[in-house]
């Protein structure tokens, strides 16, 4: 056998297999062509990596990392597109910086488009946070942007007129891989929660309603076909969500990978990945591949930590019908994971840098300002073992944003307390992850000491019997203590995270720490007879079971966080998509001065007879004592801790 005759036979095995799959396209051939598109979304005015709370660098996220990777993206392919997915121009100091401070004028340019339209974008989705600023901001944004943008169900206050325009068909030609070029029609259609109308009711209400997302896809979907689209590209500024429609559902993927003529769901708002282990086990996703329901998706985080890509193989045929032949979704991170490192893995784009690099320094100067003052230090060394000012803050601050959010809604009748936890509590974190922000100048940076995740703000509906169960698993974080003993006892049990410690301001108790807890760390009730917490009340008495609280928290635990008990998702009455750090910041700047002394509203219950435990703190807490009452410093514990003795009597 010879190579000649071999490749000869391979030919026409080859021809016989095409005649075979291709009975009736005798003479329309099909070419296949390549096309990738690439998603950022939730960028949230991270146009930089740098984190204006700690006044750092950060290089786990920032457009300025993501151009990076959308120039190395795009240069492994002859045709892309990259889309935007909104939630832009809201979200870190700078947003605010430009939106309260510096103001933007008619022809000003937002920072976000100075770096956008140097990445060649080919359209852009309108999220929910755009409306955070009220329309006229966000229409004067919308003029800088170098690139169109749609949205289809934001329409006016009767109903009849979109707001925005709906959809996009893009003209493009795409190369094929002898360099062929064929001309495509590419719809892009955009989307925003219709819950806009509830978190910016008051820049919103009679001015523009919101529509359902998939009732909307599909009235428009057929038009975009029937005026010649060849592929439908969705941009949902919204998450996977349920499988069953609801109607006006918030999170809208998986139901408008259901409509027909979608070819790709560029999704997000739920700040998450898509691909990723954690969709596994949804009906209908093919993590392996991208897909929903069959249709290519890709969910890429939030403050541009990764560029979505989706690389479409298409096949179109002489009559230039296009279809879509495959699809693979992928993630592109700007960092790796080393340990519990995260290490860049791309520089930032000097072009973006230089763009805006005077709004970068406005923005320093900005957070590093006086926007408020405080009367005392505020520390967090005691936050476990008395009422405490750092978590005070953070709770006033929330009573007040929430009550004049549920003001003039079906809840505004409803008393509301609010919870917050020490987050930096020492722990493994060590001895010097504490809060500590001198008496005076109060700074925007400083709340990154007082609130130190990006959390967002949710209220509950519980009653009375419910605050005292929430208040029970708290009570967790103490080990029991016997007061008959006259060995040494550690007070708080170094499993429990103080995170989930969280104190109720609005009610008074007292928690009895010789009693068992009632609940173990994941929630189970262990000793159904014990109660911890004693004395609960409200406005002086004793608490009825069965009044009704709304409590102010945050999504991380109104969903389920901490397996607290009766919190599961089921109460919440509002999820704001604002953040409880700019709930404080907002606070701040209402308030100007503020008062940082705890309410003393628990305390420790007076056990049978006085006992001393022991717990850890940081050294430089030794300063505070004189402050305290019944503390005393022992001497140096593990790991650079200073243990302490605190005397319950
Ligand atoms: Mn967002
Ligand atoms: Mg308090």
């Amino acid at each position: 056998m010879n190579f000649f005759t071999l490749s000869k036979r391979a030919l026409l095995r080859g021809l016989l297999a095409v005649a075979l799959a291709l009975p009736f396209a005798a003479f329309a051939a099909e070419t296949t062509v390549k096309l990738r598109l690439m998603e950022t979304t939730d960028i949230h005015v991270h146009v930089m990596n740098y984190d204006y709370y700690r006044d750092q660098e950060d290089h786990s996220f920032g457009l300025s990392k993501t151009a990076s990777l959308i120039r190395a993206a795009r240069a492994e392919t002859a045709n892309s597109l990259l889309i935007d997915n909104g939630d832009l121009i809201q979200g870190n100091p700078m947003g605010d910086y430009m939106a309260r401070e510096k103001g933007l004028k008619d022809g000003d340019v937002h920072p976000v488009y100075k770096a956008m339209n140097l990445l060649g974008y080919d359209a852009g989705n309108i999220g929910n946070h755009e409306f955070n600023y009220g329309l006229d901001y966000l229409a004067t944004a919308l003029k800088g942007a170098g690139f169109p943008y749609v949205n289809a169900n934001v329409m006016s206050a009767d109903g009849q007129r979109n707001m925005y325009t709906p959809y996009l068909i893009l003209e493009r030609r795409l190369k094929d891989e002898a360099g062929k070029e064929h001309p495509i029609k590419i719809g892009v259609i955009g989307f925003v929660p219709p819950q806009i109308m509830q978190w910016d009711r008051r820049h919103l209400e009679g001015k523009v309603v919101a529509k359902d997302i998939v009732e909307t896809a599909r009235r428009f979907v057929p038009e975009m076909k029937s005026k010649g689209a060849d592929l439908v590209i969705a941009v949902p500024h919204s998450g996977l969500g349920p499988i069953e429609a609801a109607g006006n559902d918030e999170n809208a993927s998986w139901l408008l990978s259901k409509v027909p003529g979608v070819d790709a769901i560029l999704f997000g708002h739920a700040h998450l990945l898509f691909p990723s282990e954690q969709y596994k086990s949804v009906a209908g996703v093919d993590v392996a591949k991208g897909t929903i329901n069959g249709v290519a998706a890709v969910m890429p985080g939030f403050w541009g930590n990764h560029l979505g890509i989706i690389d479409l193989t298409l096949s179109v045929d002489d009559a230039g019908k296009w279809k879509v032949a495959n699809a693979q979704s992928q993630l592109r991170a700007v960092f790796r994971m080393e340990g519990r490192q995260r290490v860049p893995v791309v520089d930032n784009d000097p072009a973006i840098v230089a763009a805006v690099k005077h709004e970068h320094e406005g923005t320093l100067a900005f957070v590093r300002k006086a926007v408020g003052k405080t009367s005392a230090r505020i520390h967090s060394y005691f936050a476990l073992v008395q009422d405490d000012p750092s978590i005070q803050i953070v709770t006033d601050a929330q009573k007040w944003y929430v009550e004049n959010l549920l003001k003039g809604t079906e809840y505004d009748k409803l008393p509301v307390l609010s919870a917050g936890a020490p987050f930096k509590a020492g722990g493994r974190s060590g001895p010097d992850f504490y809060t500590d922000i001198p008496a005076g100048d109060l700074a925007v940076k400083n709340v990154a000491d007082l609130y130190l995740y990006p959390n967002t703000v949710q209220v509950v509906r519980v009653t009375g019997a419910q605050v005292k169960e929430w208040l029970e698993m708290s009570a967790g974080i103490f080990n029991q203590i016997d007061p008959n003993s006259t060995a040494e006892q550690a007070l708080l049990n170094s499993n429990f995270p103080s995170f989930n410690y969280d104190v109720i301001d609005g009610v008074t108790y007292k928690i009895d720490v010789t009693k068992p807890r009632r609940y173990d760390n994941d929630g189970k009730l262990v000793a159904s007879d014990s109660h911890r917490v004693v004395d609960l009340a409200y406005q002086g008495k004793p608490i009825d079971p069965a009044m009704v609280f709304a409590v102010a928290t945050n999504n991380y635990r109104a969903s389920g966080g901490g397996k607290f008990p009766a919190l599961d998702g089921k109460n919440v009455i509002v999820e704001s998509p604002e953040e409880n750090r700019t709930v404080i910041i907002e606070y701040l700047f209402e308030k100007g001065a503020i008062d940082p002394s705890a309410d003393n509203n628990w305390s420790f219950a007076k056990p049978v007879k006085p006992v001393t435990v022991v717990f850890e703190s940081s050294p430089a807490a030794e300063a505070l004592l004189a402050t305290t009452k019944g503390m005393t410093k022992l001497g140096p514990g593990a790991s650079g801790f200073m243990r302490y003795a605190l005397k319950l009597e």
